[in-house]
């Protein structure tokens, strides 16, 4: 049999091809449609089942999803709960979820229905605690315990906001296009509270569809199917997995996360930040230096006009009018005009007869072949600037790599 792979961004490990692995063909809404009639039932749009596996997380995707086909604001998605095994399986769940909770705890549920898993932890506790739910498709209501946010949770706001001891995510991730979005803004949402804080995360577990060949449960609503590895790999994207088990006949999958972030990471962040701060000193700094440039009256040139050297001049406000003398070694580039400030770039040769006080070098990896070039060709300079450690220092004078 040959071999058919599909180029398809797994969501899951972000691996970027998959196998082919069921096509449906094309097929109406199977549980949100709710068509009202017999026409309205075979005039109902059809959508492709175009069904994919990562070999990298064995994850199994409809690569042809689109989620503006769902109606979920005119349908909310109903779960059955009322099965008597469904029913253990909540308690079992529940329990491994209330043991490790502190006392007096909050709790999040995002996507939690009519909030009945939130609600049996908030009896469990006595009402102990702050027990909230999240659910765009709920009507907003307070009620026996539970407050409920009829909207979508906002990870990096609202971890800050509720300083939660354990968030619920249930039957919620295989229907987002990107879960890992979520996963991720909520350990960094957690990383940021300083305490331990729990993710429990549970959804229906195909496993099983490989051994019995069963097809029904591939239709669109479902775009999103996972095995115990995609789910595994899906969930340390969140932090250190502490438990994970199977539920309901090995149907659900579910497991314990300790939300955190590497410290490495947050070093990064850190470190990233810094940059971020020093680069905004850093160009008030330059664009000063170079307004006293203008002001004093001397005759710049800047040796550069395309990519580095225009970024620098877009960089430090090096407009037309102050700075009109842009100048290169290259031939193929003299006579176009600078990205944005429009100076023309003129060949070096222009220094010979008309010397610069000042030579600016915006690319300071070139600068010594440069300082060479106008040596060899006698163009002088009383000054030659590059930008170095967030300032425009003297090229011969000045402490740098460059030289
Ligand atoms: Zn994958």
């Amino acid at each position: 049999m040959s071999v058919r792979l599909v180029p398809a961004l797994c969501p899951v490990c972000y691996h970027s091809v998959a196998a082919a692995f069921f096509d449906g063909g094309n097929q109406p809404l199977a549980t949100l449609g709710w068509p009202a009639s017999v026409t309205a039932a075979q005039a109902m749009a059809r959508h492709p089942l175009d069904f994919v596996q990562c070999p990298n997380c064995t994850h199994v995707w409809n690569r042809s999803f689109s989620y503006d086909a769902i109606p979920y604001q005119n349908n909310p998605n109903r779960m059955f709960n009322r099965g008597g095994i469904w029913k253990e399986h909540l308690v079992t769940t529940r329990d491994l979820l209330l043991e490790r909770l502190p006392k007096l705890p909050t709790v999040v549920d995002i996507g939690c229905g009519e909030g009945h898993f939130v609600r049996g932890l908030a009896e469990a506790m006595g009402g102990e605690g702050r027990f909230a739910g999240f659910d765009p498709n709920t009507t907003s209501e307070t009620g026996r315990g539970v407050e409920f946010h009829a909207r979508y949770f906002e990870p990096l706001q609202d971890m800050a906001d509720f300083v939660p001891d354990a968030v619920v995510i249930r039957h919620v991730l295989e229907h987002l296009t990107d879960p890992v979005a979520l996963l991720e803004l909520l350990a960094w949402g957690a990383a940021a509270l300083g305490k331990p804080v729990w993710l429990f995360a549970e959804m229906p577990c195909i496993d099983r569809v490989f051994e019995t060949g069963r097809l029904a449960d591939f239709f669109y609503e479902h775009p999103s199917h996972f095995t115990t590895q995609s789910f595994r790999t899906l969930i340390e994207r969140a932090g250190e997995v502490v438990e994970l088990e199977h539920g309901y006949d090995d149907e659900v999958v579910y497991a314990l996360v300790r939300l955190d972030v590497p410290a490495l990471m947050q070093e990064r962040v850190k470190e990233a930040n810094t940059f971020a701060q020093q680069a905004e000193l850093s160009r008030t700094r330059i664009r000063a230096q170079v307004d006293e440039l203008a002001a004093s009256g001397k005759h710049v040139a800047i040796w550069g006009g395309t990519g580095k050297a225009a970024a620098f001049i877009h960089h430090f406000g090096i407009d037309a009018e102050r700075f009109p003398l842009i100048v290169d070694s290259d031939p193929d580039k003299v006579g176009t005009f600078v990205p944005g400030t429009g100076q023309e770039i003129q060949f070096r040769d222009v220094l010979k007869s008309s010397p610069a006080d000042v030579v600016i070098i915006p690319t300071q990896w070139r600068a010594k072949d440069i300082v060479a070039e106008m040596k060899r060709e006698g163009i002088r300079a009383n000054q030659i600037l590059i930008e170095h450690g967030g300032q425009l220092i003297d090229f011969e004078q000045g402490g740098h790599p460059y030289r």
